[in-house]
């Protein structure tokens, strides 16, 4: 049975601002991410998602407010095989790269102990059970550059599984990636979330597919729009529209 654990929280954003020089980007975000929750991150462009993500991963400090992950500020946390990462299908990777599956999905072992050190046992085995679960498995000896775009990212999905993280991020995962593909990377995701209690953080301007597929919405257009159920949020969308109308 899959819960949202409300006592524990995996991220805490609190009263988060920041500008690029003088230009404000946030203002004043704070909402918490809980452990087993499944959050779509939602917002016109250029609202500032990409930037709270990258405040959340530590690579941007906020110019106010605070970011931690289980309990450690963002700036000092280490532990970064709790957290994996899977990025737009474009900027992933060379097509021309020579890599198998299997070697991509080793890679996202490297950053455990250091690059460089030799794999073990222990790895090959990871990257076996993160295939299986991505069911890309019977793909292990092709070319990354000879996958489908669905398939790649399936592939990314096992990488970023490899070394069993609590939360993956996921920024606009399935740009470029035909509908029949989308239905099946969604359908992990929600088994991901559901069976193995993964925290989802999956950032998408496709609002219909994020209201279908997320269990809370944090909607994010400079300041924190609204934040809740995936009703809610119709509810107020609904309301705004009405309120726009009437004016
Ligand atoms: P979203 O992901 O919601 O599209 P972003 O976080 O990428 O939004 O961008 C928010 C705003 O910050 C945009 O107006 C964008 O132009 C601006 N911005 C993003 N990155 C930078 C940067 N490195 N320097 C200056 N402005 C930036």
């Amino acid at each position: 049975m899959h819960a949202v654990d409300h006592t524990k929280n995996s991220i805490e954003i609190s009263h988060v601002s920041f500008s690029y020089g003088e230009t404000e980007v946030l203002r004043d975000i704070t909402f918490a991410i809980h452990k087993g929750d499944y959050l779509g991150l939602v917002g016109p462009n250029g609202a500032g998602k990409t930037t709270l993500l990258k405040i959340m991963l530590g690579l941007l400090a906020p110019t106010s407010g605070r970011v931690t992950l289980f309990g450690r500020d963002a700036r000092e946390f280490r532990d970064w095989s709790k957290i994996g990462y899977v990025a737009q299908k474009a900027v992933n990777f060379d097509k021309r790269f020579p890599a198998t599956v299997f070697e991509v999905v080793l890679m996202g072992r490297s950053g455990l102990r250091g690059f460089g050190r030799a794999l073990t046992r222990e790895d090959r085995a990871a990257a076996e059970r993160a295939l299986k679960t991505a069911e890309m498995w019977e793909h292990r000896d092709r070319l990354i550059g000879d996958l489908s775009g669905g398939e790649q990212q399936r592939v990314f999905i096992a990488r970023a599984l490899v070394t069993s993280p609590e939360i993956i991020f996921l920024d606009e995962p399935t740009t470029g990636v035909d509908a029949q593909s989308q239905e099946d990377f969604y359908a992990l995701l929600r088994k991901l979330n559901r069976e193995s209690q993964a925290t989802l953080v999956l950032i998408s301007h496709d609002i219909d597919r994020v209201l279908g597929e997320a269990m809370h919405i944090a909607c994010i257009d400079r300041t924190l729009v609204c934040h809740g159920s995936p009703e809610e949020y119709k509810k107020e969308a609904a309301a705004g529209l009405e309120h726009r109308h009437n004016k």
